[in-house]
């Protein structure tokens, strides 16, 4: 199968953005009276705004149901991430560049993001809007990763078939998302480990990352696919 398009997850794929997620985060818990801990950190890497503010509200003893409440309090959230992307987003390494080769290969790109449109568009101002030909936001689709709604909604805007799709992923939910959706994955993790499992290849980070390389992480896996068919067929 041909490489179609390559669909980029944001926040700690692309840019250092869950360092600066981490202080908003423990600053909303602040606010809220309490503290964030470190496992309830990490549960939230890659998730959506919706559900860091229930989390971190639960977890400080307030009604994570509060619906009026949460609309606040993700409104405070926003305002302070914003103010962090704004002042200092550092590219992770080797992302700038994987990011002008694949452009340069002329392959369909998107950018696939839990991350509000607004915030969003903070962090495009750094990254760059022509490396992507669509950008989906996490307030622009039915359910967050790791549901596959998004990565569905970038391969439909794109007008390509999901499967013969690579998405780039850091964390194990947007990873989930990407697989239920059907896409393949390239594995680069940052902050938390993400599980071995089906249509993923793990890989230290994006630095040397070349199109060639994307284009064998879909084939070796459709290979893979396609011995395990045939092994079952014989049984
Ligand atoms: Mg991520």
């Amino acid at each position: 199968m041909e490489l179609e398009a390559v669909l980029w997850d944001m926040d700690g794929t692309l840019v250092d953005s869950e360092r600066l997620w981490d202080v908003s985060l423990a600053d909303l818990a602040a606010h809220l009276g309490g503290t964030l801990s470190a496992a309830t950190r990490e549960d939230l890497v890659g998730s959506s705004l919706r559900r860091s503010v229930s989390t971190v509200r639960a977890e400080v003893g307030l009604d994570p149901a509060d619906e009026a409440a949460v609309h606040a309090d993700g409104r405070w959230l926003l305002e302070r991430t914003k103010v962090l992307f704004a002042d200092d987003l550092p590219w992770r390494p080797g992302a700038r560049e994987a990011l002008a080769a694949v452009r340069d290969a002329g392959l369909a790109t998107a950018l696939v993001t839990s991350t509000y449109r607004e915030l969003t568009d903070v962090a495009l101002d750094t990254i760059g809007r022509g490396f992507f030909d669509v950008t989906v936001c996490g307030d622009e689709v039915p359910a967050t990763k790791p549901d596959p709604a998004p990565y569905r909604r970038a391969a439909e805007l794109l007008g390509v078939d999901v499967t013969a799709c690579v998405a780039v992923e850091d964390s194990p939910t947007g990873t989930r998302s990407a697989v239920a959706a059907g896409a393949t994955v390239l594995v680069v993790p940052s902050e938390v480990a993400v599980p071995p499992g089906e249509r993923r290849v793990l890989r230290e980070g994006l630095v040397g990352l070349t199109v060639d390389e994307l284009r064998m992480v879909l084939l070796g896996d459709a290979a893979a696919r396609d011995d395990h068919r045939t092994r079952a067929d014989a049984h």
